[in-house]
């Protein structure tokens, strides 16, 4: 067990005590299969998974019968991309997008152009935010879906989803919205009712790894969307293979206790998010990525000129878990994609920081942070010939 402070939380959050009790039993003495219908042991891994269905459509205030469980978000997104396509692609083979999705998006549109879809990349203004009149421009006939995320994974920023909704409906498109990051830090109801499809990912909010949903908000007849996995016929022909009945129970838990006491919770995040950041944009020349958009309550994204942003981020390393991005591309040496569409400088973007607050973060961990991160780019400007020239 390491004992940095952990400020990474959209990367990922620890498996709550009470999922993994919700789980145990369906690893050993419950373990039968869903779709086992000719004994008790099936029946009751079945009747589990229904109940697990029923906790999470009912928390979140949407049909049962609209949720197809994957292994993640990534997943997800891919089944609702590729399967838009191919189910609706009469209508065009028009996508829309922006430049600041989370890559699970990016590169599964790379991969429909490549298949001969048309995917325009709508840019994000210095808030983090897509302007609408830019959407307006781009829709056209033959526009089969548009796909903007609503809470930003790198700066927290939240778009105007009920706007964009509104545009993308008259034009008689469809609506994905990649909700990973909102689950558990925002109220999702109004989103869900303005979208066609969303995403969620239960290690993101205290769940297990391995498992996420796709959310088809028009899936009475479980037609919605075709299969990429064959075989078996599970989820109504949906998504083929043994259903996983402990990470969904996890799952169910994971989003019921995350909807407990939400406000509460938002606001002590909130205070100690807000006070990480005057302390940290107090020390000179800081800049913050997202204070100007309304965003998630536990994220704060900001950079540190004059100072080198591998270097930094090695030397914090070793004191403290934060990130200079997304986790999910941390293979990546490039800027933050996110940054560069806000128009941050390539240099100033390197040199950024994602701090991602949590249940289990603290009073300490926030002064520990305040200090760690405070000494340590002061340490790197005096090492940098330019901050002592500066004006
Ligand atoms: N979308 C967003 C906004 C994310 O933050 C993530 C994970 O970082 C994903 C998609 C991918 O989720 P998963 O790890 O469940 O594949």
């Amino acid at each position: 067990m390491y004992s940095q402070p952990y400020m990474d939380y959209n990367a990922t959050t620890p498996c709550a005590k009470e999922v993994i009790d919700a789980m145990l039993p369906y690893f050993q003495e419950d373990f039968g299969n869903p779709s086992s219908s000719h004994h008790p042991y099936g029946w009751l891994a079945k009747s589990a998974v229904e109940d697990a269905t029923h906790e999470i459509a009912g928390t979140l205030g949407i049909s049962p019968n609209s949720l197809i469980y994957t292994s993640g978000s990534t997943e997800s997104i891919n089944m609702i991309l590729k399967g838009v396509v191919r189910k609706f692609g009469a209508k065009g083979n028009h996508i829309i997008t922006t430049r600041a999705e989370h890559k699970a998006v990016l590169d599964t549109c790379a991969f429909l152009e490549e298949e001969g879809f048309e995917v325009s990349y709508l840019g994000v203004d210095a808030k983090g935010l897509v302007d609408t009149h830019d959407l307006k421009e781009a829709l056209r006939p033959d526009t089969l879906l548009v796909s903007i995320m609503y809470a930003n994974n790198e700066t927290g920023v939240v778009q105007p989803l009920e706007e964009i909704a509104e545009l993308t409906h008259a034009n008689g498109s469809l609506l994905f919205s990649d909700t990973t990051q909102a689950l558990g830090k925002m109220a999702l109801d109004p989103v869900l009712e303005q979208v066609d499809f969303a995403c969620f990912s239960a290690h993101k909010v205290y769940g297990p790894k391995g498992i996420g949903l796709v959310y088809v908000k028009d899936n009475e007849e479980g037609v919605a969307l075709p299969s990429f996995i064959q075989g078996g016929g599970q989820q109504k022909g949906q998504r083929g293979g043994t259903i996983n009945t402990p990470l969904i129970v996890g799952m169910a838990k994971a989003i019921q206790l995350a909807q407990v006491d939400l406000e509460t919770e938002q606001l002590r995040l909130e205070t100690l998010r807000n006070r990480l950041e005057a302390e940290l944009l107090a020390i000179e020349r800081t800049i913050s990525n997202s204070r100007t958009a309304q965003r998630l309550p536990n994220t704060a994204h900001i950079s540190f000129p004059y100072v080198d942003g591998a270097n930094l981020l090695t030397a914090l390393g070793r004191q403290i878990a934060v990130s200079n991005g997304s986790a999910c591309n941390s293979a990546s040496v490039e800027p933050s994609h996110v940054l560069l569409a806000m128009g941050v400088e390539r240099s100033l973007a390197y040199a950024s920081l994602r701090m991602s607050l949590g249940r289990y973060t603290t009073d300490g961990d926030i002064e520990k942070a305040i200090e760690i991160i405070g000494s340590e780019v002061a340490r790197q400007r005096e090492r940098n010939i330019l901050w002592e020239r500066r004006r």
